[in-house]
């Protein structure tokens, strides 16, 4: 995971861009105990990182395919991302501790540097992580396992009478009330 110490940073500014591999992300997402994805291909990124008086200006394009498992088939599939962002990185000290973090409440775009070091590679992981859908789909549309015989319903329907289903939970229904 790349790290760039403040002081690596040119009074001009500085171009980066590299390529974190996927063991790498693999083992960060593990520390992070994100398990619901996996990076299928390297995170690549490309940004432009300068320095405005105790903070970082950092700009720039994140870019992976990520997989997951479908929340209702169940089926693995794979969904490239790419991100363009802009974020503002101001150095964390105890004694402003408390204002700076009410101000990132107000505005998303800021976080915090500590002792001097910039985790590039979080940054570029966060700007994936957030464009992350809660619950993934392989498809908008994807109509998912019957809940009798777990035929996956996009391959072809089943026999499975749904009305039955209804009336027999009528019934226990009815059972309870009587
Ligand atoms: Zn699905
Ligand atoms: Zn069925």
């Amino acid at each position: 995971m790349l790290i760039l110490k403040l002081d690596e940073i040119p009074d001009e500014g500085l171009n980066l861009k590299w390529t974190e591999e996927r063991a790498s992300l693999l083992a960060y997402l593990e520390k992070l105990s994100k398990i619901d994805f996996e990076f299928e291909t390297p995170l690549e990124s490309d940004v432009k990182i300068r320095k405005a008086g105790q903070s970082i200006l950092i700009k720039g394009k994140v870019k992976t395919v990520l997989r997951f498992q479908c929340v209702r088939c169940l089926k693995e599939f794979s969904h490239p991302f790419s991100s363009n962002f802009e974020l503002t990185l101001h150095p964390l000290r105890e004694d402003s501790f408390k204002d700076e973090v009410e101000l990132s409440e107000k505005d998303m775009e800021t976080s915090f540097f500590e002792s001097g070091e910039i985790h590039l590679s979080e940054i570029a992981c966060e700007q994936i992580f957030l464009e992350i859908p809660f619950k993934p789909l392989c498809h908008e549309a994807c109509k998912g396992l019957c809940p009798n015989c777990g035929k996956d319903l996009n391959i072809s329907s089943c026999d499975c009478p749904r009305e039955e289903f209804e009336s027999r939970f009528s019934s226990l229904q009815k059972l309870k009330f009587d």
